[in-house]
């Protein structure tokens, strides 16, 4: 059923007349700098939308969900590897409505203890599936460097903008812990047998794989998967940017029996098969 998630009338409708045990919410706009520019229609959509579906998920007596959270909640700091104790302190519009939402899931607990719910803290999602069916096609210029990285090799674009090479890091470029999307859809799945299974439980988890790589990193191995060579100029650094951080991601491998295992290199060969099966220029 396709709807908006502004529309009560449609939420309801659905929890009417589907039998529905649990939500699984991923209905959220995500790109960070469009949020800064539209926060109105980030709150409205990422906030009102959630709690539009909270109050029918209520009026249904649905009460297990899954959230999609993000590493953007914890802001910055002075160490580079988060765990879900450190403290949040988002800096930009759209962490911002991710912590609201976090924290209302969180009051809806407190107030009602047959609630179960996951909050997953995802760092760098890419990758697509491996059938090469399911991808990302940003429809405008990517924000996000697999995306662009692609877009470049497919020969949609004309060379990446590398965000500034003087880090404090290995190369001078940010290092940002990579997952793979699939990796981030098992993890869901495992998170709803565990909350629909264990009542009254509530769970924060960082999505990471634990280790950071840089934009070099990523650009070499997503020339050497695709055989074409991705021109990059390097330019100021984007403002907010943080050096380096990735996630610790103990607490969800040993609560959900989890590991996100998928290679960097697997990310760009998937990524890479999804772009050439459907937006290819050269
Ligand atoms: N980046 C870049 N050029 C781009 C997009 C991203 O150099 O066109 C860099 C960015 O500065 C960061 C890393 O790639 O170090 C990952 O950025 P992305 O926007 O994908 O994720 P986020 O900033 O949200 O972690």
């Amino acid at each position: 059923i396709k709807g908006d998630i502004r529309d009560r009338d449609i939420l309801k409708k659905i929890f009417k007349y589907q039998s529905i045990k649990s939500v699984i919410h991923f209905a959220g706009l995500k790109a960070v700098g469009e949020a800064e520019k539209f926060p109105i229609k980030y709150y409205e959509n990422n906030v009102l939308g959630s709690l539009n579906l909270f109050h029918e998920m209520e009026l249904a007596e649905v009460k297990t969900i899954v959230f999609s959270s993000s590493a953007t909640v914890y802001g910055k700091h002075t160490k580079n590897k988060y765990d879900e104790d450190t403290p949040t302190r988002p800096i930009n519009v759209y962490g911002r409505t991710k912590h609201i939402v976090e924290n209302i899931l969180r009051d809806i607990k407190k107030s009602d203890d047959n609630w179960s719910i996951g909050l997953l803290r995802y760092f760098n999602p890419v990758g697509a599936h491996a059938s090469g069916i399911i991808g990302e096609n940003p429809k405008e210029k990517p924000n996000n460097l697999l995306p662009y990285i692609s877009q470049v090799a497919a020969g949609l674009r004309e060379k990446l903008f590398i965000f500034g090479n003087d880090y404090p890091t290995s190369d001078g470029t940010g290092r940002r812990d990579y997952i793979h999307i699939e990796d981030l859809s098992s993890a869901h799945i495992k998170t709803l047998y565990l909350i629909q299974n264990t009542k009254n439980k509530l769970f924060t988890l960082n999505l990471g794989t634990g280790k950071s790589h840089s934009v070099f990193e990523m650009i070499n191995q997503f020339e050497e998967v695709s055989g074409k060579e991705i021109p990059f100029q390097v330019v100021d650094r984007r403002p907010g940017d943080l050096a380096e951080f990735y996630a610790d991601a103990s607490k969800a491998e040993k609560l959900l029996d989890w590991k996100a295992n998928r290679s960097v290199k697997e990310m760009c060969e998937d990524t890479w098969r999804w772009q050439k099966n459907n937006f290819f220029n050269k």
